[in-house]
């Protein structure tokens, strides 16, 4: 049977960082992934300010900002009858004033190829984890699935990094407790032209809310429906899904024809939810499969990279020790539970308060005071792009390099 130090299923950003991470500090590491290449559409690809200060402390910011990206630094909404609110970036503390928007599948061939540099990393796509391998409740390994048949590994510590839908929660027992965020989303692209304003912009209509994010020469466009619309909404036809945008977005008329199918526009059904207990004895559960973010702030994929941080400053020790206790597996959880509640708090308050009402209304909708108030006041105004840049807390760096 192989045999590493830590064993991680998924190398989706949190997987990949905490590999990175780990064979950084001298852990033998290996790192499980089912597909073949990290190319999946529509997914975060938001990196805010406090993932490029951590990259920035792996001596990493400057070679990952040369790869293609866009930098948008405001955010905006308005309504079709010309209520409008900004926020921005700029004046945050940071050498970073921007969201970074890169490929998920940029950053994580990026990042694993930074983490290939050190010997103690192993990552094996194409396999699968289908089962946790357990003896008297604690968790010793994984049994995985190659094009050759099933295996086993033996590891001190499995990390389930698996996503949303992760598999070894389920194997490791643990309850979940989900919430019901009001909406799903339907994403598409329509191209931006160059005299477009730069940045996230936000447009309300009666009962239609949408998201445009500047990706340079196109937009990705979140159209945000009411929780189980996605059917009645392609029955009712792409004539009619096309004349929607345009009554939330009038700016759009002139190209949402280049939606010509519906293979173009893809559903995420928005969940959100958090592990009671994030870990049992030899298994840690991180990222999307301790906590499922709903969409708002574009916050899961930096939210799952703090968690991976963590999770190394806290476990690369034990790790090379040999011996990593339920203490240390608690302390993780102990460090990240209080901010994913307050974030996943702020999103349920965003849902409950202005998005499942306005998705449900017939009237022409205001934008809410308290956010009107939000983005007028000078000592307020930085609030919330803080708490998007940032999220709560700022883990830094303080697993060491052994190469
Ligand atoms: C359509 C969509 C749009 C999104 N938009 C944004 C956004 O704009 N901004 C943002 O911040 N977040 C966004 N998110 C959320 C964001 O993608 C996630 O929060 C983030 O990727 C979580 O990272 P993770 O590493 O925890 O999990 P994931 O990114 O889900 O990675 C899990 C990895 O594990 C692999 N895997 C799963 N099961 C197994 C197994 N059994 N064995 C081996 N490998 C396995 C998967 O293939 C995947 O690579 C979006 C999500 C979706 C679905």
């Amino acid at each position: 049977m192989v045999t590493a130090d830590c064993c991680i299923a998924g190398c989706g950003p949190a997987g990949a960082v905490l590999g990175c991470l780990l064979a950084r500090a001298g852990v033998h590491v290996t790192v499980f992934e089912k597909h073949n290449d990290f190319l999946r559409d529509f997914r975060g690809d938001t990196i805010h300010p406090s993932v490029l200060e951590i990259l920035d402390e792996l001596g990493l910011a400057e070679s990952f900002l040369a790869l293609p990206h866009t930098k948008v630094s405001n955010v905006g909404g308005r309504t079709t009858t010309g209520q409008a609110i900004a926020f921005t970036f700029e004046r945050l503390a940071t050498k970073f004033p921007y969201i970074a928007f890169v490929p998920q599948w940029d950053f994580l061939e990026f990042m694993t190829h930074e983490a290939a540099r050190f010997s103690s990393f192993t990552l094996i796509k194409n396999a699968e984890v289908v089962d946790l391998m357990q003896c008297d409740g604690t968790v010793t390994g994984v049994r995985f699935q190659d094009e050759t048949g099933e295996h086993e590994l033996a590891a001190r510590l499995t990390v389930g990094a698996d996503g949303r839908s992760a598999r070894t929660r389920e194997a490791a027992g643990l309850l979940l407790r989900e919430t019901s965020p009001p909406m799903d989303v339907l994403w598409f692209r329509l191209p931006r032209r160059p005299d477009e304003e730069r940045a996230i912009a936000g447009r309300l209509a009666a009962g239609r809310v949408l998201v445009m994010l500047d990706r340079g020469d196109y937009w990705q466009i979140a159209f945000v429906i009411a929780k189980g619309t996605a059917g009645q909404i392609r029955d009712a036809g792409l004539d009619h899904f096309r004349q929607e945008v345009v009554r939330v977005a009038p700016e759009l008329f002139d190209r949402v024809g280049d939606v010509t199918d519906w293979e173009q526009v893809k559903l995420l059904t928005v969940r959100a939810d958090r592990l009671l207990t994030w870990h049992k004895p030899g298994y840690l559960a991180i990222g999307d499969a301790a906590h499922a973010m709903s969409p708002i702030g574009g916050l899961g994929i930096n939210v799952a990279i703090q968690d991976a941080v963590v999770a190394a400053n806290v476990l690369w020790r034990p790790l090379l020790k040999g011996r990593v206790t339920d203490a240390d597996l608690a302390e993780v959880q102990r460090q990240r539970e209080r901010p994913v509640r307050l974030l996943q708090g702020f999103q349920t308050l965003v849902q409950n308060r202005f998005l499942g009402p306005t998705l449900a209304s017939r009237a022409t909708p205001s934008i809410p005071f308290i956010a009107r108030i939000l983005s007028r006041v000078p000592i307020l105004r930085d609030i919330p792009p803080r708490l998007i840049a940032f999220g709560v807390g700022r883990p830094h760096v303080e697993s060491p390099i052994r190469s």
